[in-house]
């Protein structure tokens, strides 16, 4: 069976990592052999344990050698120097990629460090759950959700369409876009609602000793709902806020606006704005339910 990849280098194998090892192997076409680095022996113990890769590497410079196709999945905070790292090791005709929630900031951060004839396809699988490391991946994450593929001005078209194939494969509905237009998207569908869920498990672990053993006994499924995002990883969040600054300020301005106005609403008995505001909100969930993305 042909290949689109012989050798895939996974430069971080959590979740995301640790899925696409998943579900390289679970569908054919994709890779032969799939090598992991983690930045912990801990962690890379745990991944040959899992045995969803081939070798298991700590050194990502060695990792990267020889690889046809190298995807960074760790913090984005930590792009810049593992690509300086592993630049060079990679072969001429490499394709470089990435996981990360933020576009810009990678194109930033990756591309000086990109060696002539390697080329770089940044792109963000929009799947994930609150859990991580190499025990939480699993093959099918990526089902039906969407990969956004953020290529520079200028990147070979043949190897986006390759990388393309390979997030096909796995499931995932592909889409291009700008980096800058990728992140204004992720800030208001997936940056504001985890700063949300992080501030309102604070709110509510600020209020007096009494209230707070309340909060946790009686969660109705709406503050059930927040914890579950709140419980992500610190270091990825606090990454992706650092790297996506101007979006999400803007988007949390706006959404402040928004609230204000639903707080005026609530004062003045203004039904009928705040029923409008619940109605649409429900013409959202149902689209999303018909797009198969709820
Ligand atoms: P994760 O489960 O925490 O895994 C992170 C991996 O990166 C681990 O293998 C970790 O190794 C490694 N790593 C951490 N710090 C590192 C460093 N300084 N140098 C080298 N490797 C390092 O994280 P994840 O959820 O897979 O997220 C990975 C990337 O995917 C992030 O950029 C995130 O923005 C993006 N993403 C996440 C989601 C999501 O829902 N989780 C969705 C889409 C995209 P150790 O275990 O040894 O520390």
């Amino acid at each position: 069976m042909t290949v689109l990849f012989p050798r895939l280098a996974l430069i971080g194998t959590g979740l995301i990592g640790g899925s696409i090892a998943r579900a390289a192997r679970a569908y054919g076409g994709i890779a032969t052999t799939i090598i992991a680095n983690t930045r912990t022996q801990k962690s890379l113990d745990r991944v040959a344990e899992l045995g969803f890769a081939d070798i298991c590497e700590l050194d990502p410079a060695k990792a990267a050698e020889g690889a046809d196709l190298v995807i960074l999945c760790s913090p984005v905070g930590t792009y810049a120097s593992l690509a300086a790292q592993i630049a060079p090791a990679l072969k001429p005709g490499a394709i470089i990629s990435d996981v990360g929630s933020t576009k810009q900031s990678v194109i930033r951060d990756i591309g000086p460090h990109v060696p002539a004839g390697v080329h770089f396809v940044p792109s963000h699988p929009m799947a994930g759950t609150e859990f991580s490391g190499p025990d939480s991946g699993f093959a099918e994450l990526f089902q039906n959700r969407w990969c956004i593929l953020t290529p520079p001005p200028g990147t070979d078209d043949a190897a986006t369409e390759k990388l393309e194939a390979a997030w096909k494969i796995m499931g995932a509905l592909t889409a291009r876009m700008d980096a800058a237009h990728h992140d204004r998207v992720a800030a208001i569908v997936s940056h504001l609602p985890h700063l949300l869920a992080f501030t309102i498990c604070g709110t509510a672990d600020d209020l007096a000793d009494e209230t707070r053993q309340e909060v946790l006994q009686f969660a109705a499924s709406g503050f059930r709902d927040f914890t579950r995002i709140a419980a992500s990883d610190p270091t990825m969040w606090s990454d992706i806020f650092m790297n996506n600054k101007d979006a999400i300020l803007e988007m949390l301005a706006r959404f402040s606006e928004d609230a204000q106005a639903m707080a005026r609403a609530i004062r003045w008995g203004d039904t009928a704005y705040i029923e409008d505001k619940i109605n649409r909100s429900r013409k959202i969930r149902s689209s999303l339910i018909e797009l198969k993305q709820a």
